[in-house]
C-alpha cells in the first residue's frame, strides 16, 4: 500500500499512451483506495491547454478507455492540473518547478515525484537535462523517478547514448525502464510457477525439456503509429524488450529472493548466456517477414507497404522467428523458438513448454512408438491460463487419448485486479524496480540482436499474407508452436 503522498507529472500527456493506458490506470488506482491520500497529477505537454480543458480531456478519455463513475470524476478532477512546457526550453522547466514547490505547500504533497515521460524517445534527453536543470532531479525532500517507456534506443550504440544522457543526471536507482508485459498477470505468475512449486523445477531442465516455445501473435496492422513502426520493426519493437523477458523468466535460476537486484542478476546471466547468431544461424535460424494483403479479423487487411505513413519500399520486417539457445548447464542443447508477427490470425500470447517424450514405451505393442509427450503452456494473452497436457486411457477399449489440465488464471479469485499499468506505477511509487529493465540487460539484448538489425536483404524478407501465421519459411519455427503459416 502506497502510503507517502507524491506527485505524478505526465510529459506528453495529450498523446496516445497517456490517454489510453495512464489516465484510466491512475482513475483505477484512486477508484480501488490504492492512491496516497495526499496526490496530484499534473499534465505537462506543448499543447495549449488550461487546467479545465485539459481535465475535460482526461475525462473523456478515462470514460472512452476505463471506467469513471460522476461520484469518482467529482473527486478526481480536482486533482488534476496542466502546465504547457516545452521539452527543449529549460525555463518552461523553472516554471515548472516553481509550480511543483507551490503545489507541494497548498495540498500538502511533501516532495516525492514521479516524472512519467509518455513522449516519443526523441524528446526523452532534453526532459531530463531540463528537469536536472531546474533541480528536480535532487532527492533532497523526497524521491525523484523518472520512467521511460520501450525503445531504449535503437541499438546498443544509440542505448548507450541515451544511458548516458539520462545517467549523467540521474542514479540508476532513479531511472524506472517500463516493460508493461513485465506487469501482466501470467507473466509474473512464471516465477510463482517455477519457484513456488517443488514439481515443476525437477523436470524443467534439459534432461526433460525437448524444447520451449515463445509466441506473441498480434491480429492488429501499425494502426496509428506507422512512423513509428516503420522505424523499428518487429525486432526492435518485441524482441529486445517483451520477448526477451519471457525468455528469461522461463530459463533463469532461482534468486536466493524475490528482491529487485537479485532477480535482475539472475535475468543477466540469461542474456549474457544467449548463443551469438553467425552467418549461419542468420540464414537457417532467422526467418523475418512482412505482411501482404489479406482478410484478418473477418475485414479486409491492406498490405504493410499500403499502410498510411509507411514508404511503398520499406523493408522493415514485421514478422520474426528465430532458434535461439541459452548456454549454460541447465539448457544446453534445448532450442528455444520464439515468433511475434504482426497481421496473424489472433492475438495470442504464449509460452509452451514442450517435454521429451517417454524414454520407452510398455504400450508399443498396442498403441505404436507414437505417445505424445506432455507440454505445459502458459498463455498470457487473451486470456490468462496454465494448461498441461498428458496422456490418458479413453473410456472403453483400450485406447490412449491426450487430454489437457487447465487452470484459469482467474478461477476462484474475487478480489480486485489491477491493469499492466497500474501496477507499474504503484511499484514506481513504492521504488521497487523487480518489473523493470536495468541497464545492463537492455545493453546485452541489443548485442544480441545487432546482426539480426544488420539483416537488411530484401530477399530475406518473406511476405506473408495478412491472416496467416507467417510465411512459409518459418514452417519449422511455427510447428513448435503447433501451428502451420
Ligand atoms: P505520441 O502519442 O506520439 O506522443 C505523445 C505526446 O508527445 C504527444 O501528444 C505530443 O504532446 C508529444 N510529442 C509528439 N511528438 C513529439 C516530438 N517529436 N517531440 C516532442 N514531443 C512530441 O506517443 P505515445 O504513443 O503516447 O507514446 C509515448 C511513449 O510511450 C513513446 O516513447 C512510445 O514509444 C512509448 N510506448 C507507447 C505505447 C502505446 O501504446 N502508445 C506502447 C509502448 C510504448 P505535445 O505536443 O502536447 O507535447
Amino acid at each position: 500500500e502506497v502510503e507517502a503522498p507524491v506527485t505524478i507529472v505526465i510529459f506528453g500527456v495529450t498523446g496516445d499512451l497517456a490517454g489510453r493506458m495512464l489516465m484510466p490506470a491512475l482513475a483505477a488506482l484512486y477508484a480501488g483506495g490504492n492512491l496516497p491520500k495526499n496526490f496530484a497529477v499534473v499534465g505537462a505537454s506543448r499543447t495549449d491547454l488550461n487546467d479545465d480543458s485539459f481535465r475535460e480531456r482526461m475525462k473523456q478519455a478515462i470514460e472512452t478507455h476505463g471506467s469513471l463513475s460522476p461520484e469518482l470524476w467529482e473527486k478526481l478532477a480536482p486533482r488534476l492540473t496542466y502546465r504547457q512546457v516545452h521539452y527543449d526550453d529549460p525555463a518552461s522547466f523553472s516554471m515548472l518547478a516553481e509550480y511543483l514547490d507551490g503545489l507541494c505547500e497548498s495540498g500538502n504533497l511533501g516532495g516525492n515525484r514521479v516524472f512519467y515521460l509518455a513522449v516519443p524517445p526523441t524528446a526523452y534527453e532534453d526532459i531530463a537535462v531540463n528537469l536536472a536543470k531546474a533541480g528536480l532531479a535532487e532527492e533532497t525532500k523526497g524521491y525523484s523517478r523518472l520512467v521511460i517507456e520501450k525503445p531504449f534506443g535503437r541499438d546498443l550504440a544509440t542505448a548507450q547514448v541515451l544511458e548516458q544522457a539520462l545517467h549523467t543526471r540521474f542514479s540508476e536507482h532513479q531511472i524506472f525502464r517500463i516493460d508493461h508485459y513485465l506487469a501482466k498477470e501470467t507473466v509474473q505468475n512464471i516465477l510463482m510457477l517455477r519457484f513456488a512449486n517443488a514439481i515443476f523445477e525437477p523436470v524443467w531442465n534439459r534432461r526433460y525439456v525437448d524444447y520451449v516455445s515463445i509466441m506473441a501473435a498480434e491480429s492488429i496492422g501499425v494502426e496509428h503509429r506507422a512512423s513509428y513502426y516503420d522505424h523499428f520493426g518487429v525486432l526492435r519493437d518485441m524482441f529486445q524488450n517483451h520477448m526477451m523477458q519471457l525468455l528469461a523468466l522461463c530459463a533463469i535460476e532461482p534468486p536466493s529472493l524475490f528482491e529487485a537486484e537479485l532477480v535482475r542478476d539472475e535475468k543477466t546471466k540469461v542474456f549474457r548466456a544467449l548463443r551469438p547468431f553467425n552467418e549461419h544461424d542468420l540464414r537457417e535460424n532467422l526467418v523475418l517477414g512482412q505482411y501482404a494483403s489479406g482478410v484478418a479479423g473477418g475485414e479486409r487487411a491492406p498490405a504493410y507497404l499500403d499502410e498510411e505513413g509507411v514508404p511503398g519500399d520499406s523493408t522493415t520486417p514485421t514478422f520474426a522467428a528465430m532458434k535461439v539457445y541459452v548456454d549454460n548447464w541447465r539448457w544446453q542443447g534445448v532450442p528455444f523458438y520464439m515468433v511475434s508477427g504482426k497481421r496473424l490470425p489472433a492475438k495470442r500470447t504464449e509460452i509452451a513448454v514442450q517435454f521429451k517424450p517417454v524414454p520407452y514405451s510398455m504400450f508399443r505393442e498396442i498403441f505404436g512408438d507414437h505417445i505424445k509427450a506432455n507440454r505445459l503452456t502458459l498463455r498470457i494473452q487473451p486470456d490468462e491460463q496454465v494448461s498441461l497436457t498428458f496422456q490418458a486411457k479413453a473410456p472403453g477399449p483400450m485406447c490412449l487419448r491426450s487430454v489437457t489440465m487447465n487452470f484459469n488464471y482467474y478461477q476462484g479469485y474475487e478480489g480486485p485486479s489491477l491493469s499492466a499499468y497500474a501496477k507499474v506505477f504503484l511499484d514506481c511509487m513504492l521504488g521497487d524496480q523487480t518489473l523493470f529493465w536495468r541497464q545492463d540487460g537492455v545493453e546485452l539484448c541489443w548485442k544480441f540482436l545487432a546482426p539480426m538489425l544488420g539483416e537488411t536483404d530484401p530477399d530475406r524478407l518473406f511476405l506473408y499474407k495478412a491472416g496467416s501465421w507467417g510465411p512459409q519459411e518459418a514452417g519449422k519455427f511455427l510447428k513448435a508452436h503447433g501451428l502451420t503459416s
